[in-house]
């Protein structure tokens, strides 16, 4: 075990690091080695309601809801600030935990600070109310409120990143958070819950619980003292989270699975295009819920773009996550390598040829996957309609536009969408009959932090990012103020007068 790994992680609540209540424990497991890396506190309801209870009194009775904007926001500047001064160590922790790449965690990890001063910035200019001057007889303003204790419930594929980008802006507009991170990725929202405790958070205001979906996350959406839940992960554990909440009534984000189509035509940029499909399937180990894991190509060049592909796959470094030139590193976790390699089964014995890169001998230990093209698929095959997560990319050709579309739009998911054309014309065209909540054109994956971002379809419901995620972590209040003697009925006042108006 590294020395700086907490043996066993123990939980956040009410301000201090804390066993399960029954101290129970579970391992957590390296994808390099398949060797236990350390135990963490496995929590329950119990350990929940705790949890839950510290965010309800800090919220209700604390200084956070009283604090000035000022100073609240200066402690979300805080944790912007340590995240930045241990970006080196929470990038490793984040490698050794996920499998990642230690050159792209340390990318991740940048962002995650940028999340907490994006958000802190934003809700200090952006988080403006409206004003209606209606008639000379009312004013009526908006406010948006806090919502009361979020529920956060992350995944393990980008864990700080996607953990911070919902733990700034409920914080920043003033709620208070219960997270439930990843069972496979405890170590980084570790770190997380040392930072901000260093930064100096009232007791309550952040807590982290551990361990399972089934027992620690079910028991948080239940939980009736929770307001909202952020959900990211599969789309069948999101169905599970409405139908298990449904009784508290909660307001919900859903951030999940995709199956995303890149089309490239004839008349692309052949390299450019060539690179980002590349990136966009074997980027972060192809755990990326927005990875282009469906590819059509053109007819007229497919021949040439699969040789190029093909070469590119021979050629990707897969190695130690740990090592700055590994492109590729193992799968996350033993159950989800089996689940990837299942899928090459599949797609053998739907009829695709399955043309894999390398892997050096001496990894046979970890979870590698080698990155892998499935070729000769056709769109209502399995291997093309349901989310592989791994770094595995299904080819399909197509001759015409019309086709391309219903093709791309022939699956159940709908989170994002690339196209590839040197015709600005076809790009917009294409980019707006795309069903799916993001579009790039002529580029890979890359995103401002102003945008909204989350899918259609069964890829999820709501948007996050950017101002947009206001609207999901506050309360919109309405206050409607007299500003004249409008008028107001006067139910079983005998001798009503005629005027409407009743001064006294
Ligand atoms: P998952 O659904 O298995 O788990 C996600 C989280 O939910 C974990 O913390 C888990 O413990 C918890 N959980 C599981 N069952 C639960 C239950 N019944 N009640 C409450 N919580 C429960 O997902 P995963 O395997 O960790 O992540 C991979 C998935 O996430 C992929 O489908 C990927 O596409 C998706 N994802 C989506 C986005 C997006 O923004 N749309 C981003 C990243 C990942």
């Amino acid at each position: 075990m590294s020395s700086n790994l907490k043996n066993p992680v123990p939980h956040y609540i009410n301000g201090e690091f804390v066993m399960s209540l029954s101290g129970e424990t579970f391992a957590n497991i390296s994808p390099y080695s398949n060797e236990e890396l350390n135990q963490v506190s496995q929590g329950r309801k119990e350990d929940i309601d705790a949890a839950v209870l510290a965010a309800k009194t800090a919220f209700k009775k604390g200084e956070w809801g009283t604090l000035k904007l000022n100073e609240r926001l200066k402690y979300i500047f805080k944790i912007a600030d340590l995240i930045d001064r241990d970006i080196e160590q929470v990038a490793k922790l984040e490698s050794l935990d996920t499998g990642l790449p230690i050159s792209q965690t340390k990318k991740m990890v940048g962002r995650a600070a940028d999340n907490f001063r994006f958000y802190a910035e934003m809700v200090k200019n952006r988080m403006t109310g409206e004003a209606y001057h209606v008639d000379d007889e009312f004013i009526n303003y908006t406010m948006q409120k806090p919502v009361g204790v979020a529920g956060l419930i992350t995944p393990w594929n980008a864990p700080f990143m996607l953990e911070t980008w919902k733990v700034a802006p409920a914080l920043a507009t003033g709620n208070t958070v219960v997270l439930k991170p990843a069972e496979w990725s405890p170590l980084t929202a570790h770190k997380l819950g040392e930072i901000i405790h260093e930064a100096g958070l009232p007791q309550g205001v952040f807590n982290i619980v551990h361990g399972f979906g089934e027992e620690a996350g079910a028991a948080l959406v239940a939980q009736p003292d929770v307001q909202l839940i952020s959900f990211t992960g599969e789309t069948k554990t999101g169905s599970e989270i409405m139908r298990n909440g449904a009784d508290s009534l909660k307001r919900y984000s859903m951030e999940l699975g995709g199956k995303s189509p890149i089309i490239v035509f004839e008349d692309c940029e052949f390299d450019r295009a060539l690179d980002a499909c590349v990136w966009g399937i074997f980027s972060f180990n192809g755990e990326r819920c927005t990875a282009n894991s469906r590819l059509f190509i053109q007819e007229s060049i497919s021949e040439r773009f699969i040789a190029a592909l093909k070469e590119r796959v021979q050629n990707i470094i897969v190695g130690d996550p740990s090592h700055g030139d590994t492109e590729v590193g193992p799968l996350i976790h033993k159950d989800h390598y089996e689940n990837v390699k299942r899928y090459l089964t599949i797609a053998s014995q739907e009829g695709c040829e399955v043309y894999s890169g390398q892997i050096p001998k001496h990894l046979s230990n970890g979870n590698f996957v080698a990155p892998t093209l499935l070729l000769n698929v056709k769109n209502d095959m399995k291997v093309a309609q349901e989310e592989i997560f791994g770094p595995v990319l299904t080819v399909m050709t197509f001759q015409t536009e019309e086709e391309v579309i219903e093709l791309a739009n022939d699956v159940q998911y709908g989170l994002a969408g690339y196209v590839w054309t040197s015709d600005m014309k076809r790009g917009h065209r294409v980019a707006g009959a795309v069903e799916a909540g993001m579009l790039w054109v002529n580029s890979q994956n890359v995103r401002d932090l102003r945008i909204p971002f989350g899918g259609s379809k069964a890829s999820g419901i709501g948007r996050e990012g950017g101002h947009y995620a206001f609207e999901f972590y506050t309360e919109m209040k309405v206050v409607h103020v007299a500003v004249g003697d409008h008028h107001i009925q006067q139910f079983g006042k005998k001798n009503k007068t005629a005027t409407t108006h009743t001064k006294a």
